[in-house]
């Protein structure tokens, strides 16, 4: 039902039906202590929210920010990912490679892993529920536009939708396009303006009047 012709090497099994054993070790902790009163789930999806959304994504988001500000590091980016992100820190393991797909007024990127969930998790953090959903998976791949549409990203027209499917060798990292109005701002100031879906590219970075 769910071969695996990529070979995974960081263990990050989800399948679609079944929990692997480590995800049924934590569901039976997690009830077991909610049943005691000792945990709150909301407190727990909290916690896991804020690695999704907050804290891992920040890499990717300085690296995009460091990408907009720096012709060079673009440049390097685009050349050899792997390289250009490790030089900020942000390493992945052995034998994973990154590759930075740049959205221009051309050409918007999308990733998704279709045949389970290999992620950039260096610069992205834990990949959201959703990146890991078989709709997802398999519709992101069949209908990109309609997809994009229900993450509420409306593109022209005449811009060409990439997809790239990732693998546990290769990554894939979106630089979204710097949005306009932004030509004063310094690299912390831009990376608040990335977004984990920006990254993926279900999503666009935030304007400066988004962001307020
Ligand atoms: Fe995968």
């Amino acid at each position: 039902m769910h071969d695996h012709p990529h070979p995974h090497d960081d263990g990050h099994h989800h399948h679609d039906n079944h929990f692997s054993p480590m995800e049924a070790r934590v569901k039976a902790l997690e009830t077991i202590l909610t049943g005691k009163g000792l945990i709150d789930p909301a407190a727990i999806d909290a916690i896991v929210e804020t690695y999704e959304t907050r804290i891992g994504p920040r890499n990717g988001a300085r690296v995009v920010a460091k990408a907009w500000a720096d012709p060079a590091f673009a440049a390097w980016l685009k050349a050899d990912a792997t390289a250009a992100v490790a030089s900020l820190g942000y390493a992945g393991r052995q034998g994973e490679h990154m590759r930075a797909v740049f959205n221009t007024p051309e050409t918007h990127n999308l990733v998704v892993c279709t045949l389970c969930s290999c992620y950039p998790w260096s610069v992205l953090g834990l990949p959201p529920v959703w990146y890991k959903a078989p709709a997802y998976r398999s519709r992101a791949v069949m209908d990109p536009r309609g997809v994009l549409a229900e993450f509420g990203v409306a593109l022209p027209a005449d811009r060409k939708i990439r997809v790239w499917d990732s693998t546990a060798e290769l990554r894939y990292l979106v630089v979204p396009e710097r949005p306009a109005g932004t030509e004063g701002l310094d690299e912390t100031a831009l990376a608040e303006l990335v977004t984990r879906d920006a990254m993926i590219g279900t999503g666009l970075a935030l304007s400066p009047e988004d962001r307020r």
